[in-house]
């Protein structure tokens, strides 16, 4: 093997080695995405849960299980009003 063959070889080998490296981080890259994706949480509708902006009697978001102070629901989408009401209301145990 002469020596400009074993440079072609080693060029033709870094180039190669570059090209998977390349599709490796891509690799990783579309993985870590679709981890980021999966670890999204989708939430419901407040037309799907029948959300309104008034309490039901004594049910109301800031007694349920599912309000995150001060105004959203791990369930719900977007911002509930503390004084708001639907009907996956869960009502919330005292410590
Ligand atoms: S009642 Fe509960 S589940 Fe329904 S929007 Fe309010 S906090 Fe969320």
């Amino acid at each position: 093997m002469t020596i400009r063959t074993m440079c072609s070889t080693a060029r033709l080998s870094r180039r190669d080695w570059l090209r998977n490296a390349t599709a490796a981080i891509g690799g990783a890259l579309a993985v870590g995405a679709t981890l980021e994706r999966a670890n999204a949480v989708v939430k419901l509708s407040q037309k799907v849960v029948a959300y309104q902006d008034h309490p039901d009697g004594e049910k109301r978001c800031d007694r349920c299980v599912h309000f995150q102070a001060p105004n959203a629901c791990n369930i719900v989408d977007g911002d509930v009003k503390p004084d708001g009401y639907c009907r996956f209301f869960g009502v919330r145990s005292r410590a």
